[in-house]
């Protein structure tokens, strides 16, 4: 089983290609369902007349610990590995991914079950294990249910938000030879039953890590499914795949992040499960691999640094206009989102991601809603000015001309008087073509052309009559 994410080499927002509004059934129920768990939370949160000073507190505490990164890594190693597991630092992807293939080689692995873990989308993990004849099945319901798709994740939080009850019946019809039936508890019984054996069978469990405590050395994970719980205690191995930015200096500081992080992330006053790792099981082994991968390329930048704090929460997904239209894979990669338009071009770089800061509208509802209290908008603005200042698809030659040729149009009345009438000229013929060329014909596949207003304003205030 593999995902198609892992061969996912860049983000390409805006094409057909990885639009969610190529899938004609997504986006009305994507919307729908970003604006309910919006809508959700906001309910949960609303009923806390101190969220404010919640946020504000996570918000110091994570300046505190990104500050304090160096010495955080060094203390969570040293706890850890005195209760006997194995922490090893990987700077990119490609290591991380050559760090897992060693420990399955190592204990002869030829399955393995996977809780949910982003960062292993991130690495693409899916794809070198399959190369390495391992089978990797994903046990987290909604990553599950994409796996067995063929499709990415849509949203971080709920892979696959964009699916109706209906669509998951019939794919579980298709893939697993089970009778249709869209009723939530049967669907959920049905994975149950095909998911039980696999975690029996599998040699190592992997998982993903929502918070890396320092002074206790720690690995906590949330989840509401058991399946987190499956996958890293029933194998012999368990592998920990975490980012550098998960670290929190100290274990009085979890309970903070914990309620946070359930509120904003799914409306739960806490979520059904929370995870202690301290170490390795008796008779089993664990290995905890922490991961760079370009972060410190978001540390570097002191205008976007704080995108560290981000607890993956997806809250400002579900806020945003742009996500809830044009869904998770528009974004090209495996963070979509506010917070995907952030962090991805520094991960991957501005020439492959340099459009994604441009996918807002920058109404602000990101920022009000971040729980660890991110400056989203501002740090996007900023990201809009290095896109169009260093290598990136926003820096290009046509780029540049047609901003200069807008400029031109717009600094003169009689310019932009002409400039008005040949784009109602243009909507007008535009519209009988039987094909549109370029962008204009990417745009006008999802969408109809728009009416052109009735009279202009200037033509408008010249005929008015006077009061
Ligand atoms: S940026 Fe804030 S709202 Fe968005 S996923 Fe991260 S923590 Fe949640």
């Amino acid at each position: 089983m593999s995902s198609t994410n892992s061969h996912l080499e860049g983000a390409e927002f805006w094409t057909g290609k990885t639009a969610g509004l190529a899938e004609p059934s997504t986006p009305a129920s994507l919307a729908k369902s970003a604006e309910k768990s919006n809508k959700n939370n906001r309910a949960v949160i609303d009923a806390i007349p101190y969220f404010q000073d919640w946020r504000e507190a996570a918000h110091r505490i994570k300046t505190f610990a990104i500050a304090n990164l160096d010495k955080s890594l060094v203390e969570f190693e040293r706890n850890i590995t005195a209760r006997g597991a194995t922490v090893l630092f990987a700077k990119d992807s490609a290591e991380a991914n050559r760090y897992v293939l060693e420990i399955a080689k190592e204990n002869g692995v030829k399955s393995l079950v996977k809780s949910k873990t982003m960062v292993s989308e991130e690495t693409a993990l899916n794809h070198v294990l399959e190369d390495a004849g391992i089978r990797a099945v994903e046990t987290d319901l909604g990553e599950y249910i994409v796996q067995l798709a063929h499709q990415r994740p849509m949203h971080i939080v709920t892979p696959a938000i964009h699916m109706s009850a209906a669509d998951v019946g019939r794919l579980f019809a298709e893939e697993l030879a089970e009778p249709f039936t869209e009723e939530h508890t049967a669907l959920t019984a049905i994975a149950r039953k095909h998911l039980r054996d696999e975690y029996l069978q599998a040699g190592m469990g992997i998982s993903g890590c929502n918070f890396a405590v320092a002074d206790s050395g720690t690995v906590v994970v949330v989840e509401n499914e058991g399946n987190a719980g499956l996958s890293t205690a029933t194998p012999p191995v368990h592998v920990v795949l975490v980012g550098i930015e998960k670290f929190v200096p100290r274990m009085a500081d979890l309970p903070l992040f914990l309620n946070l992080l359930a509120r904003s992330g799914t409306g739960q006053k806490l979520t059904t499960y929370t995870h202690f790792i301290h170490g390795p099981v008796e008779g089993k082994k664990l290995y905890v691999i922490i991961l760079d991968n370009g972060r410190t390329n978001i540390l570097k930048d002191p205008a976007t640094w704080q995108s560290l704090h981000c607890i993956r929460c997806g809250a400002c997904l579900n806020a945003c206009p742009v996500y809830r239209r044009a869904g998770g894979w528009a974004y090209g990669w495996v963070y979509p989102g506010p917070i995907g338009s952030i962090i991805t071009p520094h991960l991957i770089g501005f020439e492959k991601a340099g459009k994604l800061p441009f996918a807002s509208s920058l109404c602000g509802a990101c920022g009000e809603v971040c729980p660890v209290k991110i400056d989203i908008p501002h740090q996007l603005v900023h990201l809009r000015h290095r896109a169009v200042n260093e290598p990136s698809p926003m820096n290009s030659f046509t780029e540049r001309l047609t901003w200069k040729t807008w400029a031109w149009f717009m600094s003169g009345p009689l310019r932009y008087r002409l400039a008005m009438f040949g784009v109602r000229l243009g909507v007008r013929l535009a519209k009988f073509l039987p094909w549109h060329p370029g962008k204009l014909g990417g745009w006008t596949r999802g969408r109809e052309l728009p009416q052109v207003p009735g009279p202009a304003f200037r033509s408008w205030w010249k005929n008015r009559s006077n009061p």
